[in-house]
């Protein structure tokens, strides 16, 4: 926290990949970050252009099946789109630098791109390194901009301050080590009034090598360094006027919430609401930093407040939220695998194949279980269980693997539901109404949330249905 009275606020500012995707919206973010310079000390953390990752991730796949050509084209669109904003933004002097520093980047691409597609290969971390240079590349040029505009910038790769695990792909924060490196290599732009613009997405292991924090991870980079620093707030700049009572793309008369808790926005964000990376309240949470979810093509809407509590939210049902890629996989341990043995089994083989549980429920009488999960984890679920019980199954001591496909998990989410009576039988009433019918149900232990699993092609009319019988 800021101490001295004359101090500003630190404020970590996130722009999200729409609100930097193109000439008009960089220099939209640029005057945002200008208009807050009176009022606030800023961090800036920025995504890779609208589409970039995107196009960088099927480049390397494409590559590394073998064909020769499809990169050459995305380095054509790579190069025209971050040139042109160079070009519209920047004063001479910082063309002249930035120019070739984006070739390099460029170069970086077709190298990677080129050894991919002669070994028939790409590693997971040669993945980070080629799928990230989208951040360095809007990095750069965000810096720039600010310069050309009178401020003092610089772009800084976030692999010089957030330090993570090796799990490239989906990397964690090492806290202790971040804050350090963070602080350090900080603390000279800090002191002489620059404007660090950080690339988001991006980080590295203690020898250096570059890992990503997940799909989306630049919601996370901005905690982690909003922690690291002890910054007053974190603002994360997007394209909805803030976290909505539901996904705006399926309930378009969906709500803005002026304040929702810590709690309420893990539960939005690990059930899919793709408004907030699922980790991105974990690094603020202990040291109730406030997050502010913000439209950067809308900057007189306040926004969202995520805090430690909410003090004036209603009761019941806040928000609902859905993932539609997702499948239930039941389990029969039979009579000869009681049924918390072929749970730890079970959860043990997920754990192991880092398999993101959705929902489960269980039928101990029969020895049932049956969890969902999304789609994306299923060959590699279904191969583990199945070696795991391999003998079992062999002898018919357990039954086959049986999935149902094409699943949606809907969760009603809302901190005052506890105590509320009455919220799952309306929102189940609702869906009957329509003649949804309802595979699976779970209530979340913290009583935050309601899930239920309905068929993947009902999902849009239960969200809605639920929606409207809660007046959200
Ligand atoms: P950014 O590129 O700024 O990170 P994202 O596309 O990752 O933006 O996230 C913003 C999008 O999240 C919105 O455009 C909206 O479609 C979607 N979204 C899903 N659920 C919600 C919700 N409950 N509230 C707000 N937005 C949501
Ligand atoms: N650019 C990265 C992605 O598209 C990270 C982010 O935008 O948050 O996943
Ligand atoms: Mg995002």
């Amino acid at each position: 926290m800021t101490t001295s009275k004359d101090k500003k606020p630190l404020r970590v500012m996130k722009f999200g990949g729409t609100s930097v995707g193109g000439a008009e919206r960089m220099a939209s973010v640029a005057e945002i970050i200008a208009g807050h310079l009176d009022t606030s000390e800023m961090a800036v953390v920025v995504s890779a252009m609208g589409g970039v990752t995107d196009m960088l991730i099927r480049a390397a796949t494409e590559a590394s099946r073998g064909d020769r050509e499809h990169w050459k084209g995305v380095r054509a669109e790579l190069a025209r789109r971050h040139r042109q904003v160079a070009v519209q933004l920047l004063s001479a002097a910082e063309q002249a630098t930035v120019l070739p520093r984006l070739a390099e980047f460029i170069q970086d691409f077709e190298n990677l791109c080129s050894g991919f597609s002669l070994v028939r290969e790409v590693t997971p971390r040669a993945m980070d390194t080629l799928s990230s240079l989208g951040e360095l590349m809007s990095a750069t040029l965000m810096a720039a901009i600010l310069r050309s505009a009178g401020h003092k910038a610089e772009a800084v790769d976030a692999t010089e301050l957030i330090v993570t695990d090796d799990s490239f792909g989906n990397a964690s924060p090492l806290a202790d080590e971040t804050t350090h490196k963070a602080r350090q290599r900080l603390a000279g732009l800090r002191r002489s009034g620059a404007i660090p613009v950080i690339t988001g997405f991006r980080g590295a292991t203690h020898d250096g090598q570059c890992t990503t924090l997940g799909r989306g991870g630049s919601d996370y980079s901005g905690t982690i360094i909003g922690a690291a620093l002890d910054a007053d707030e974190v603002w994360i700049w997007t394209d909805v006027d803030g976290v909505m009572t539901a996904d705006p793309r399926l309930v378009p008369d969906a709500r803005i919430i002026p304040e929702i808790s810590y709690r309420e926005a893990i539960e939005l964000s690990f059930f899919g609401a793709k408004v907030l990376h699922p980790k991105t309240i974990q690094p603020v949470m202990k040291k109730k930093i406030p997050v502010w979810i913000k439209n950067s093509f809308n900057t007189a809407c306040p926004g969202t407040k995520i805090c430690a509590a909410s003090v004036n939210g209603q009761a019941g049902a806040k928000a609902i939220t859905s993932v539609s890629d997702a499948v239930l996989v039941t389990m029969n341990g039979k009579d000869s695998l009681s049924f918390p043995r072929l749970a730890t089994r079970v959860f043990n083989g997920l754990h192991l194949e880092d398999a993101t549980t959705l929902m489960a429920t269980q039928s101990s009488a029969e020895n049932v279980l049956c969890f969902a999960i999304r789609q994306a984890d299923l060959a590699r679920v279904k191969a583990r269980l199945e070696k795991t019980f391999e003998l079992e199954m062999l002898h018919e001591y357990v039954g086959v693997l049986e999935v149902m496909p094409k699943v949606a998990v809907v969760v009603v989410v809302g901190e005052k539901m506890k105590g509320t009576p009455g919220i799952a039988g309306r929102a189940f009433g609702a869906l009957g109404k329509r003649g949804i019918n309802l595979i699976a149900i779970a209530q979340g232990s913290s009583e935050l949330s309601i899930s239920f699993a309905v068929k993947a092609s009902e999902v849009k009319e239960a969200v809605r249905a639920v929606h409207e019988e809660f007046k959200l």
